[in-house]
């Protein structure tokens, strides 16, 4: 990789960041593909210079080929959706958050119940679920993801990564990943895996009390002109610096990585003081989300368990939206321990409730849930009839896009729904779950030299180049590769080789 070149920025007069020191890190983050986290971007002189955002983005990426090994890593297409639709809304209303960077921002999940969100560089948002199952209301999710796309747009990550030393960035991927490692049972062997470099101790990044500022006050004006209740900001962080007041092990995760003062919340306040008050309506959506991130979050039988007692709790609640949300995460239960008659009847109530007036919206989110059942009960013809209308109703839908290839695959329609995820992986090049479906579809063709590589594809994007090129070598042995897909392998391995050369060229830097 190419030095960035040297603009020679002038150093920041104000040191924005604290690096509070800290022991985390997770066995949970351990995954079973050899990891390359040592392979960083070259990230350019840093006499006190800010990280270009190409580089800033490069850095981003490369951790997020960790994270989305983490077994941890909610890869679920509903989730993701949500989340982007959610974010999406904060930023077409902010088009002046993406700055001068033009990133196309992600947002993502991680398996994990204290409260927490982060921004990575490049544009890359992180929640735990958590955090998501706490929020009251929209606009109090909202107010945590505007905070967070303020440290993005401020370009806070690279304005510290500048005040850096060289030598002092090379594990940064792994003190970034320390991030998402905030778990409460440190294992320092992991650690040492994690950063590839020995690095036991991992610092966690915490930003000071200016750069928080800075984010408050980006979050509160991308807060209200995508139409949230600014006093969502006010009441959330309060509500967790309460958390953090009563609980006597440790501040919530959040607190740690943004300092939360009273001296902030009072400063939030008095700004959003002289407005008038304005109420934001939560969506159906809001509230099923919650739902699948609680049954997620704790994905075993003790858990579905535990869950089964919440969603019946809430069920003698009684307001529409949150019977209809307590049905859907018992509905979500019984599928997993295969009772479908109990999900069948559940969805039914939740439609009928639907279809009472005032009518409420019946979303993707209810929709592939109707499917999987159908897929569930083998019933593939009504699964693929009812995927299809609803393709045709919800085209941006990622999870109808998934669950299409699953109806196609389940309805005998292999080589229908390999076409349909080869096309999908050319729409969304960074998706490793579309890789896994579309190996999976040649497999059960029997095509092997295919499905080789595609897995290498899966690699690659995963960051474990040596494995990628195993399962080239891997296809170009199969009986079945024809004469053209031999010449597509040697182009292939001629690239991956050298990528992995360069990578180890800087490692040896
Ligand atoms: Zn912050």
């Amino acid at each position: 990789m190419k030095r960035s070149p040297s603009t020679r920025a002038p150093a920041l007069v104000v040191r924005l960041f604290t690096a509070a020191v800290l022991v985390l890190t997770s066995p949970a983050l351990l995954s079973p593909v050899p990891l390359h986290a040592q392979s960083l971007p070259n990230l350019g002189d840093a006499d006190g210079e800010e990280l270009s955002p190409l580089m800033e983005r490069k850095l981003g990426e490369q951790i997020m080929q960790n994270i989305r090994r983490d077994r941890d890593y909610i890869s679920d297409p509903t989730v993701m959706d949500f989340l982007n639709n959610f974010g999406g809304i904060l930023l077409a209303a902010n088009p002046e958050a993406r700055a001068d960077t033009g990133y196309d921002f992600l947002f993502f999940a991680v398996r994990d119940p204290s409260l927490n969100a982060f921004a990575l560089p490049g544009g890359f948002i992180g929640m735990h679920t958590g955090l998501v199952i706490a929020a009251q209301s929209e606009s109090e999710l909202a107010s945590v993801l505007a905070h967070e796309i303020g440290h993005v747009s401020q370009r806070h990550i690279a304005r510290m990564v500048g005040n850096q030393k060289q030598d002092a960035l090379l594990p940064l991927a792994g003190i970034l990943i320390g991030l998402l490692a905030a778990r409460s049972s440190p294992d320092l062997a992991g650690a040492a895996m994690m950063s590839g470099t020995g690095l036991a101790r991992q610092r966690q990044l915490g930003f000071n009390r200016d750069a928080e500022r800075e984010a408050d006050r980006v979050g509160l004006q991308i807060l209200r002109s995508a139409g949230f209740e600014a006093g969502g900001m006010v009441n959330f962080f309060g509500r967790l610096q309460k958390a953090s007041r009563n609980s006597n092990d440790s501040a919530p995760a959040y607190l740690r990585t943004h300092p939360m003062t009273t001296e902030r919340i009072a400063d939030i306040e008095a700004r959003i003081r002289k407005e008038p008050y304005r109420q934001h309506a939560d969506s159906l959506d809001f509230l099923l989300i919650k739902s699948r991130m609680r049954v997620l979050q704790d994905d075993k039988p003790q858990g579905w368990r535990d869950n089964a007692v919440y969603f019946n709790e809430q069920l003698k609640q009684g307001t529409r939206s949150a019977t209809m949300a307590a049905r859907y995460g018992l509905a979500m239960l019984a599928l997993r321990q295969r009772d479908i008659a109990t999900a069948d009847s559940l969805l039914k109530a939740m439609l009928a409730e639907a279809d009472q007036k005032p009518v409420l919206p019946v979303t993707p989110i209810i929709v592939t849930l109707a499917i999987e059942l159908r897929l569930a009960a083998n019933q593939p013809d009504i699964a693929l009839k009812s995927v299809q209308l609803a393709r045709m109703q919800f085209p941006l839908s990622r999870a109808v896009a998934m669950l299409y290839a699953d109806c196609l695959m389940a309805s005998g329609k292999k080589e229908e729904a390999t076409l349909f995820l080869r096309d999908q992986t050319q729409l969304y090049r960074q998706d490793t779950s579309l890789y896994i479906a579309l190996a999976r579809a040649y497999a059960e063709q029997g095509k092997m030299a295919l499905q080789h590589m595609t897995l290498a594809e899966y690699y690659t994007l995963a960051g474990s180049l040596p494995t990628a090129l195993e399962q080239l070598r891997i296809a170009r042995a199969s009986t079945d590769a024809s004469y053209y897909d031999q010449a597509i392998i040697d182009a292939r391995e001629r690239e991956l080789q050298a990528s992995w050369k360069d990578m180890l060229k800087q490692k040896g830097r």
